[in-house]
């Protein structure tokens, strides 16, 4: 990145930018720099405005919903901010077993989630490959998961196949950082020690399959800004590679975990975690930008408001954290609301709560799903998604309150729908489940 008092960041270049964004076009590093040299106030809420608009042309008012699901804290690498590294002696560790996994999954269906992120350390012996395989036919098997997605440690191409055909969504995986000197200090024990395999591993997903995978930078090992570059660097260099690039960006961003090592010196504030979400969101318009429980309550809200349009609820961070307590925790927690409230306060926002697993059930992901977001036609199927999904939500989970509560929304949406959501309303009254367009 050029040294930022050598950027142009008079006003007119950061309208053209955002007028860029509006029209739904990659940012190049250009530009991006030039967003993260910004330091009018003023300016500042121009960007954030748009980064909202930007994300409501591509994807209307609905904000996905979902859980992890932590299988594993057995961990062969020491990565020093983690709660699971090798190297904390203290930590209670487990890796559930395939019993284990189903009843914490069909604990979250029954509280009305439908997609899971499987998230485990990394351990080839006791959670590797053939361990991910068989949790994951047993938990489509036997619960009411719709899709399962994966945040678990970079393989081969060979065992991402495996992965895939086991039916894997999205396969997520960090880069933590991509500044060398940083790499090579947080990570120096294991096969996470070996900066270029990770560097590898979305070429790796994509050429095994995964059209749709999910990247992102913990925020906090090193400078944001020269961080959020090199990530954008990176995903517009698959872009041009593969023709597709990330489906999500997440912004993790370190918190304090127990057996952790790590100083502070490059913490990200609020401030600059809101002008990530928004650069992140006007550098690829069509991406999921997913906020997790690591942040709280109040500043997730804000963060749904410039740009972000998928968010966790209701997480633990620990294997056995849904059954009960005991096991370590990868990291504290910031938001520890249920996802009954959180619905509640989605709707309460004017926004529409999501628990849709749709497009991987016809197909849509990849370069056709991201050809619908740029054309701006991804949002009709996710606004009435949404809204199905909810309604199934409504009648399987929610407390009467609740209902009383987003009848409201529903209401609305009957009077504006011109489609026969009365009908397929009326259905899922009548006992149909997963209903779709
Ligand atoms: N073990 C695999 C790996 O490291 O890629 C899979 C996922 S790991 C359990 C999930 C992510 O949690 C890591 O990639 C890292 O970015 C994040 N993480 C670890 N420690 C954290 C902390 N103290 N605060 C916030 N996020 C953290
Ligand atoms: Fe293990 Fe992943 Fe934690 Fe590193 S971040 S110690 S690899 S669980």
């Amino acid at each position: 990145m050029k040294d930022n008092k050598n950027i142009n960041t008079d006003s007119s270049l950061i309208r053209d930018i955002l007028a860029k964004s509006l029209d739904m076009q990659v940012l190049n590093l250009t530009e991006v720099s030039a967003l993260l040299s910004l330091e009018d106030k003023g300016l500042w809420e121009e960007v954030f405005d748009i980064a909202r608009r930007v994300k409501e042309k591509v994807y209307g008012k609905r904000i996905v919903l979902f859980a992890p699901l932590y299988l594993s804290s057995e961990c062969t690498n020491d990565c020093l901010y983690c709660g699971f590294r090798k190297g904390h002696k203290d930590a209670v560790r487990k890796t559930l077993n395939v019993k284990e996994a189903v009843e914490e999954a069909q604990l979250l269906a029954n509280r009305g989630y439908k997609r899971l992120l499987l998230v485990a350390s990394e351990h080839a012996k006791l959670a590797g490959i053939d361990y991910m395989e068989q949790i994951i036919g047993a938990l489509y098997e036997n619960t009411d998961i719709r899709i399962l997605h994966a945040n678990t440690a970079p393989v081969s191409v060979e065992d991402f196949r495996r992965l895939k055909n086991a039916g894997l969504g999205v396969y997520q995986c960090f880069q933590e950082t991509y500044h060398i000197p940083t790499y090579r200090h947080m990570h120096q024990k294991g096969t996470k020690a070996d900066y270029a395999w990770r560097l590898g591993v979305m070429d790796r997903a994509i050429e095994a399959g995964f059209d749709d995978v999910g990247m992102g930078v913990l925020l906090g090992l090193y400078d944001w800004r020269w961080e959020v570059a090199a990530l954008i660097s990176h995903c517009r260099r698959l872009i041009n590679k593969y023709g597709l690039g990330p489906h999500t960006l997440s912004v993790p961003r370190l918190q304090p975990a127990q057996g952790s090592n790590i100083n502070w010196k490059y913490k990200v504030s609020d401030d600059d975690l809101k002008k990530i979400v928004a650069i992140y969101r006007l550098a690829l318009p069509y991406v999921g930008v997913v906020v997790s429980t690591r942040e709280p309550a109040l500043l997730r809200e804000e963060l749904l408001l410039l740009g972000a349009s998928q968010i966790s609820a209701g997480s633990k961070t620990s294997p056995t954290g849904y059954l009960h307590d005991g096991d370590t925790e990868q990291f504290e927690i910031g938001d520890a609301r249920s996802l009954e409230e959180i619905i509640e306060k989605i709707a309460s926002m004017g926004l529409v709560p999501s628990l849709c697993t749709a497009c991987y059930r016809e197909g849509r992901s990849g370069e056709a799903f991201r050809h619908l977001a740029e054309k701006e036609g991804i949002k009709k199927f996710c606004h009435e998604n949404a809204l199905l999904s909810l309604k199934e939500y409504l009648e399987d989970c929610a407390s009467d309150e609740v209902k009383m509560k987003l009848q409201k929304l529903m209401d609305g949406e009957i009077a504006k729908s011109a489609n026969g959501l009365v009908e397929k309303f009326r259905l899922i009254e009548l006992g149909k489940r997963d209903s779709h367009i």
